[in-house]
């Protein structure tokens, strides 16, 4: 996603979890307590993926895109799909974004990633062009306001 930016990687983290699972240290209560409310999420927003669950290995992963940010209001925490979030992106300035996966067979769950979108990402690739816009349209509404004259 274009306003894509400061991307933190839970992938180590992940793998370690997994890790200790393997190694038996840690049970699967312990790695697979999704809760219903992001099992939900998961059903009605989550993004399909092919890649197969690391525990039971027998349903694919599915992917869910919490949002916050302050101006998100009453929508912060909430799951949307992943085709939401561009529009979002170009409606607001920042807002969070914490992608989990899900497995809806044995309910493992894991944090995979987090990043910041918004038109705030967006300064310095348009910086110039926005101002030539905003410049264009007023120099428009003037050359109107004169040919009314
Ligand atoms: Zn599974």
């Amino acid at each position: 996603m274009r306003t894509q930016r400061q991307v933190v990687d839970y992938s180590l983290q992940k793998r370690a979890v997994l890790r200790e699972f393997l190694a038996g240290r840690v049970g699967t209560y312990d790695v697979c307590d999704a809760s219903p409310y992001l099992k939900n999420a998961a059903r009605f927003h989550g993004e399909p993926t092919d890649r197969r669950c690391p525990i039971c290995r027998s349903e694919n992963l599915t992917l869910v895109h919490y949002i916050y940010g302050d101006e998100l209001k009453q929508s912060a925490g909430q799951a949307r799909t992943l085709a939401e979030l561009p529009v979002l992106a170009m409606t607001l300035r920042e807002f969070q974004v914490f992608v989990v996966e899900v497995c809806l067979g044995c309910d493992w769950n894991h944090l995979v990633e987090q990043y910041l979108l918004g038109r705030d990402g967006l300064t310095g690739e348009v910086d110039g062009t926005s101002e030539q816009d905003a410049a264009g349209a007023g120099g428009a509404g003037r050359r109107r306001r004169e040919a009314q004259r």
